[in-house]
């Protein structure tokens, strides 16, 4: 693994947003993988002693570009994202459409493209470490509503991630796991439920975030990623 991920809770209490401060170990280069508020991010860096070189940008919601301003100017560092939401996130440096690959320090990063929830959403895949980066489009235990796009859009989004590996960790754009689990047990059962629950459970009383849980977890537990069929996907809304 050399990719080391450290979760920044913002908006507490509010929307429950995570930033999360990532650093490429092999070269020490970091970056802010949806920079939610300026101020957790930075109080993290100074911990970290890290000056972040970018910024990854899943969407243009002002919850996951709220902290891009300062960012830049206190660090001077470039906003990479969506080039389909150029208009709407301010600053924006680098555009990235679907496919694209590139390097972050020594880890192959590559942009998956997961229309739905916005227009333009990306997810973040670092190929090397199987690390994915969900934005508002999968969380734990349930799925980010459909706000620009359609729910035909919101179901392919979905199976690019289910086809990911299932070893693959993910890390979501909210501390949504709360919600979900009425569903999730209600559609699954107390006994399949069991081990998430239990995982909740514990990081909940150590103040960490319930991610990162695998994509093969997720599958047997999220209700939306157990539906195989797109009509009947498209009627849940
Ligand atoms: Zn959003
Ligand atoms: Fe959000």
């Amino acid at each position: 693994m050399s990719l080391q991920i450290n979760p920044v809770l913002c908006r507490a209490g509010v929307m429950d947003n995570y930033a999360y401060v990532i650093v490429d170990e092999q070269t020490g280069t970091g970056a802010v993988v949806d920079a939610s508020e300026a101020e957790p991010v930075i109080k993290k860096c100074q911990e970290l002693q890290l000056h972040p070189q970018y910024i990854f940008t899943t969407h243009h919601h002002f919850d996951h570009v709220g902290g891009n301003k300062i960012l830049k100017e206190k660090y001077g560092l470039k906003i990479i994202g969506p080039q389909a939401e150029k208009e709407l996130i301010d600053g924006l440096d680098i555009g990235i459409k679907d496919g694209d690959e590139f390097l972050f320090g020594a880890s192959p990063v590559k942009v998956i493209s997961a229309a739905g929830h916005t227009r333009g959403h990306v997810l973040w895949y670092f190929s090397d470490d199987k690390t994915l980066f969900t934005g508002d489009v999968l969380f734990n235990l349930c799925i980010g509503g459909i706000f620009e796009g359609t729910s035909a859009q919101m179901w392919d989004s979905l199976q690019k991630i289910k086809a990911l590996p299932d070893e693959t960790l993910f890390y979501p754009g909210h501390e949504y796991t709360q919600h979900g689990l009425t569903d999730a047990v209600r559609h699954n059962g107390a006994e399949t439920m069991a081990a998430y629950v239990q995982r909740m459970q514990t990081r909940f009383a150590q103040n960490l975030p319930v991610a990162p849980v695998t994509l093969g977890l997720e599958k047997q537990c999220n209700p939306y990623l157990q539906i195989n069929d797109k009509k009947i996907f498209e009627q849940c809304f």
